[in-house]
């Protein structure tokens, strides 16, 4: 029973830890609407502006379909 909750908790720890990693930086191009991770090759050769991820949201970037493909929603149009 004891053990149980052991691991219980370590998952818990496990995705704290994970959630907290998610608190990154994007980038964003000029004329793009589109937010992405460091190593996207889309940015690869393009000026970019790094800002927080929340802050892009907020901005109403959308998640690039290349490098946070799990993190696009499904749009309903
Ligand atoms: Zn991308």
């Amino acid at each position: 029973m004891f053990k149980r909750f052991a691991m219980m908790a370590l998952l818990l720890a496990f995705l704290t830890a994970s959630t907290a990693a998610f608190a990154d930086n994007v980038y964003v191009t000029a004329k793009g609407n589109k937010y992405h991770k460091a190593d996207c090759r889309l940015i690869k050769n393009k000026q970019t502006v790094e800002m927080d991820k929340q802050k892009a949201i907020q901005q109403g970037y959308k998640p690039c379909k290349k490098c946070s493909k799990d993190e696009v929603q499904p749009e309903n149009k």
